[in-house]
C-alpha cells in the first residue's frame, strides 16, 4: 500500500518536472522578430473581411480570418481573440508560422485564438495561399459529418469542382475536443487540405483558402451558400447536374471579375455598423 502510494507520488513528481521543463523551454524562446508594419490598407481589409463574414453569419466569436503579411511570407496577421464584428485595426496581431505572436500588446496567450495553428500550418505548407478563414458555418456541418461530397451547384462556387476533402480529427488524434489546439494537429489538417481550395472538418466546420483576402471572403460565403443549395436540391430527389470541371476551370480563370465592386458593397455595409 505504502509502496503504491510512493510510486504514484514519484510519477506525479516526474509529470510536474516534465511540465515545468516544457514551460521553461517555451518561456526561454525569444519572441519572433516583427516583419515591420504591414500596409495599412491590408489591415483595413482584414478588419473588413471579419466584419463581412460576421454580417453573413459565417463568423462570430469563434471563427477567424487571417492574411499573410505583405512584407514577409513567414508572418501572418490575425486579430486577438475577439468576435469578428468587434475587431478594429488595433486588435490585429502579427504571428510567425509557428503561430507565436510577435507582440501580444500585454495580452496573455489565453487572449489569442486557440485554433490559430490552422492558419500558421496552412501558410507553411501552401506558399500560394495568401488568406485563410476558419468557420463553423452550420450549412457545412452535415457534409462534413456524412462525408457526402460537396459539389459545385453554380458558377459562384465553381472552385468546389477542384475537390473539398473532409478532415476527421479522430483518425489522427483519437478522442479530442475537436479543436486544432497545436502545431501537430494544424499540420495534419494542412496536409489533408493538400492543393484543394478548402477542407471540411468533421463535427466542427471548415478551413477555406485563397490567393487574396477578397477571394477568401467570397469563397467562404459561396461555399456555405452552395451547401444550402445542394442540400435543397438533394431533397428534391431528382438527378442533379453539377458544374463540370471544365466549366469550373473557365470560371476560375476569370474569378475575381466583378469581385471588386461586390467587395466594396459588402465592406461599406459591414463597416457602417457600429
Ligand atoms: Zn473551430
Amino acid at each position: 500500500m505504502v509502496s503504491a502510494l510512493l510510486r504514484r507520488g514519484a510519477r506525479a513528481l516526474l509529470a510536474l518536472c516534465a511540465t515545468l521543463a516544457l514551460c521553461c523551454a517555451a518561456a526561454a524562446q525569444p519572441a519572433p522578430v516583427s516583419a515591420g508594419p504591414p500596409n495599412p490598407k491590408l489591415i483595413e481589409d482584414l478588419v473588413a473581411a471579419g466584419r463581412i463574414l460576421a454580417d453573413h453569419g459565417l463568423l462570430d466569436g469563434w471563427g477567424h480570418v487571417s492574411v499573410r503579411h505583405d512584407k514577409d511570407p513567414n508572418r501572418y496577421l490575425m486579430s486577438r481573440g475577439l468576435s469578428a464584428d468587434l475587431v478594429t485595426a488595433k486588435d490585429i496581431i502579427e504571428f510567425d508560422l509557428d503561430s507565436r505572436p510577435v507582440d501580444t500588446h500585454g495580452l496573455p496567450l489565453s487572449g489569442l485564438f486557440t485554433e490559430r495553428y490552422i492558419h500558421g500550418e496552412i501558410y507553411r505548407l501552401r506558399p500560394d495561399v495568401i488568406a485563410v478563414v476558419h468557420t463553423h458555418a452550420p450549412s457545412l456541418i452535415a457534409f462534413g459529418d456524412t462525408k457526402v461530397p460537396l459539389q459545385p451547384m453554380y458558377h459562384r462556387a465553381a472552385f468546389i469542382a477542384f475537390g473539398i476533402p473532409v478532415f476527421d480529427i479522430r483518425e489522427k488524434a483519437g478522442m479530442t475536443d475537436m479543436l486544432i489546439r497545436n502545431m501537430n494537429l494544424g499540420h495534419d489538417l494542412a496536409e489533408a487540405l493538400g492543393d484543394h481550395p478548402a477542407i471540411l472538418m468533421r463535427g466542427h466546420g471548415a478551413a477555406i483558402t485563397a490567393p487574396t483576402l477578397q477571394r477568401v471572403v467570397a469563397r467562404t460565403i459561396f461555399l456555405s451558400l452552395n451547401a444550402t443549395l445542394q442540400a435543397d436540391a438533394m431533397r428534391m430527389g431528382a438527378p442533379i447536374t453539377y458544374l463540370d470541371i471544365e466549366e469550373a476551370r473557365k470560371i476560375e480563370a476569370r474569378e475575381g471579375h466583378g469581385l471588386a465592386r461586390t467587395w466594396e458593397g459588402w465592406k461599406k455595409k459591414a463597416m457602417a455598423k457600429p
